[in-house]
């Protein structure tokens, strides 16, 4: 994948905050040590799993500016270990996925018929295709 036609991170490192990173032993929510000034000071010889990553917003043309993970509070991305689709909110702001624009945008997946999940460190929870939700078991 590459980013989509018009779209960079910017000024988002959402995912070197919210998202847990077992290479780098980086728990989630707590912001990776090489982030510094807002940009990656190890750019160029940044991490594999970093150069591997990008999320939903970046390579979707579908999702608009303000979906990107630090207007919206959430990562959207695709579970790497199954067919779920996921909404990473950092532990801090466990329920931002409630967001009226990101709820909408989740519950429209769920129709799809993607199994749709919301996190936040270790908790989460299920988005279903009727606008019901509860915690993910
Ligand atoms: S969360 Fe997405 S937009 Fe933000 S820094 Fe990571 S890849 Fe880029
Ligand atoms: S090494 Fe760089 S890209 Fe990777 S999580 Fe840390 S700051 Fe982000």
């Amino acid at each position: 994948m590459t980013a989509a036609l018009g779209k960079s991170c910017g000024a988002c490192t959402m995912c070197c905050s919210a998202l847990e990173i077992v290479e780098l032993k980086k728990p989630a929510g707590r912001m990776c040590g090489d982030c510094r000034a807002g940009r990656c000071a190890i750019y160029p010889d940044r991490p594999q799993i970093c150069r591997d990553f990008e999320c939903e917003w970046l390579t979707s043309r579908n999702l608009a500016p303000p979906f990107r993970p630090d207007r919206v509070g959430a990562i959207l991305m695709e579970d790497p270990d199954s067919d779920e689709y996921w909404a990473v909110c950092p532990p801090a702001k466990p329920m931002a996925w409630r967001h009226p624009r990101l709820f909408a945008h989740l519950l429209a997946v769920a129709k799809s018929g993607r199994t749709v999940v919301a996190k936040a460190g270790l908790q989460s929870w299920r988005v279903f295709a009727s606008g019901d939700w509860g915690p993910s078991v």
